[in-house]
């Protein structure tokens, strides 16, 4: 029955111009949500897919490739992009060849140069970077496969992104100057907000920073954590 459902696939891909690869197959079975190709052949050896599914499937690409021909920056178009202002140009690029293109950061997750990331496209927004530990990068991955592109980070010299740090410890007098030191003397960074509880001598501290790359931030954690009482320091 298996052997019976591939001929067919395989019938009906010819049909459909699509070449009946593992690459094309692997990509069909992730957008029907099937477990494996096997399974991917029985459906249409017993009719729950059909030529019409295919057709979704090819649809399905061609909008994304649709959106990412639309988002990829041309030199002679730019002017048509630039209608999206906190875009940061050029800070990261896509694809296997490394194509510039118009993104905009994910709400979920935050990035900043160092992390490893990749772009999702939506529809309706374009495509949104993402942190590879982000709540949803395993769902996205999983679900959406052929939605999801390779990122490299360039040009991060001009970069900043606000990042929420906590910070646990002992609550002892100086300990908000001992922070503060670190952040704003030993490291120059801007300190956006913080916010201290205090319960039974323990202290627990939410700080937004302006983080310009993954080494800083490295940096100030190991200062951060070198302070008398510190216990913990966690990028939220
Ligand atoms: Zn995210």
């Amino acid at each position: 029955m298996v052997e019976e459902g591939k001929e067919i696939l395989q019938r009906k891909m010819r049909h459909a111009k699509l070449n009946f690869n593992d690459e094309e197959l692997n990509k069909m079975q992730k957008f029907f949500e099937l477990k494996s190709s096997q399974e991917l052949f029985l459906k249409f050896q017993n009719g729950d897919l059909d030529i019409g599914d295919i057709k979704k499937y090819t649809e399905g690409k061609g909008i994304f490739s649709n959106i990412m021909q639309r988002f990829r920056k041309s030199p002679t178009k730019n002017v048509a992009f630039s209608e999206t202002p906190e875009t940061n140009l050029d800070m990261i690029v896509f694809g296997k060849d490394e194509q510039s293109m118009t993104y905009s950061y994910a709400k979920c997750c935050t990035v900043i140069p160092g992390d490893k990331i990749f772009g999702f496209i939506t529809i309706s927004e374009g495509i949104k970077v993402h942190n590879d530990n982000c709540p949803n990068a395993i769902n996205l991955r999983a679900q959406y496969d052929y939605r999801v592109l390779p990122a490299k980070w360039v040009n991060e010299e001009s970069f900043k992104n606000r990042i929420k740090i906590e910070i646990e410890g002992l609550d002892r007098m100086g300990m908000i100057n001992d922070i503060t030191a670190v952040i704003s003397n030993n490291m120059n960074m801007d300190m956006k907000s913080m916010s201290i509880e205090s319960n039974n001598g323990v202290f627990l501290g939410n700080i937004n920073l302006e983080v310009r790359n993954r080494i800083q931030l490295d940096e100030t954690f190991k200062q951060l954590k070198n302070i008398n009482g510190v216990s913990r320091v966690k990028r939220m």
